[in-house]
């Protein structure tokens, strides 16, 4: 063995690649219903091995600290103007590496330490990054938390009105990882422009709804953060756009404060996710998400199981099992046992602590990626139903999933490019 350098990945360290080729089975012979997980298509995943992950590039277009940037300034100039006419707002940074840094740089550039910020709480629907305790936004700003209605569920928009009021607070948090329906962006965009808060609208979970058409656009917000992993579909990272007088702060929060070299093959296969995002093709596949997740909540109430809120408006939603002698955790553990991939999630108002919880989120981005319908919902609800109420055999379940994924997935041509 003399060449290394360009020996495949199958030859240089064979139980490693197998340990790719797992995965890969793993996805394929089961149900993936993790709300913000997705497959990439084969372009971006292109985009992602390309010759741009070589390059350092800090600083922005026409103005890098390293030479050779003719080709990375073209790239991150046209993921920037995508992504500013995706979403409407002056200014795009595409550099962040994920949602949660996205969410730092804008509080790094508009806060100060002991500012006040109005958000979800984590166990009604928030993100960590959204003031938890246990994240530096919780340990650096003084977070006063919103909720949700007891009865409907539904964001409290005069809790809202009222904390806003009373808290003065210098950020609102519009943004949730867990709430099924419509984020009224405008009602949060006028509560802050009542108390002179700067509106946050953290999109990571429904971006891809909002570029497809499909989901209402955070117009009124100063800020949005996305993540563009998840409905986006496009490879892991994180994406800022605000109103052009915060363009300086931002940018200078990303690059120099919080990053160093920004990530280019990313940025790259950001690009083309955004030019992605403008196809008919994508707004389809935004649309049939949709159908798809609502299809199978029905299936499910159908089958007896309590959704919260009762539906949902996007791409996914909670399972309430607190009337089901079953927990958050070990209807997650059930479920994974029989090939199903799911995760625990707190309801709001949950009696159970979080690492067990009285609840599990689905969500169908990642399914209808491969190219489930509507039509096929009901056969993914009865088998919740097996597993979670009637607990059937768990053999008998699995070999229910595996011919679902046997039928249904048809894009599985994107996983031959793991059998080089
Ligand atoms: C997923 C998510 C994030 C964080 O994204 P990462 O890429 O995991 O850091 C931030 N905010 C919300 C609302 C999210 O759902």
């Amino acid at each position: 063995m003399h060449d290394i350098f360009s020996s495949s990945l199958s030859r240089i360290a064979p139980e490693l690649y197998a340990l790719g080729i797992k995965e890969r089975d793993r996805l394929l012979n089961g149900i993936n219903l993790i709300a913000s997980e997705n497959l990439p298509s084969l372009a971006v995943i292109e985009a992602l091995t390309s010759f741009f992950s070589v390059k350092y590039a800090e600083g922005y277009p026409g103005k890098r600290y390293y030479s050779g940037c003719e080709f990375v300034d073209i790239v991150e100039e046209t993921a920037r103007n995508l992504a500013k006419e995706i979403f409407g707002l002056d200014h795009a940074n595409v550099q962040p590496h994920s949602g949660a840094q996205a969410n730092h740089a804008v509080f790094e550039a508009i806060l100060n330490d002991g500012d006040t910020i109005l958000a979800l709480s984590l166990d009604q629907g928030g993100h960590l990054t959204h003031g938890h305790k246990v994240n530096f936004s919780g340990k650096r700003y003084n977070v006063v938390f919103y909720s949700v209605d007891k009865e409907t569920q539904l964001i409290n928009f005069d809790e809202v009105e009222y904390l806003a009021e009373k808290h003065k607070p210098k950020l609102i948090i519009a943004g949730s990882s867990a709430y099924s329906r419509v984020l009224e962006f405008d009602k949060f965009g006028e509560i802050a422009r009542k108390v002179s808060a700067y509106l946050l609208a953290d999109i990571a979970h429904y971006a891809g709804l909002i570029a497809g058409g499909h989901y209402p656009s955070p117009d009124s917000a100063d800020f949005v953060t996305t993540t563009t992993h998840k409905t986006l579909r496009g490879p892991r990272g994180g994406l800022i756009l605000c109103k052009g007088e915060f363009k300086e702060k931002i940018d200078r929060a990303v690059f120099p404060f919080l990053q160093g070299g920004p990530h280019m093959h990313t940025i790259f296969a950001k690009a083309i996710c955004f030019k992605i995002c403008q196809t008919e093709e994508f707004k389809r596949y935004t649309k049939t998400v949709i159908e798809n997740a609502r299809k199978l909540c029905s299936g499910l109430i159908r089958q007896g199981f309590k959704v919260v809120t009762g539906g949902t408006d996007c791409h996914m939603f909670l399972l309430d099992l607190t009337d089901l002698n079953i927990t958050g955790k070990e209807a997650q553990d059930i479920l994974e046992r029989v090939g199903v991939f799911v995760n625990k999630n707190t309801i709001p108002y949950d009696p159970r602590p979080p690492a067990i919880c009285s609840g599990i989120r689905l969500g169908t981005p990642f399914i209808t990626s491969l190219g489930v319908e509507p039509e096929q919902m009901d056969i993914v609800a009865e088998i919740l139903g097996d597993a979670i109420l009637r607990r059937k055999n768990e053999e008998i379940i699995s070999t229910k999933v595996r011919d679902f994924s046997k039928e249904v997935y048809k894009m599985c041509g994107i996983f031959d490019l793991y059998n080089r």
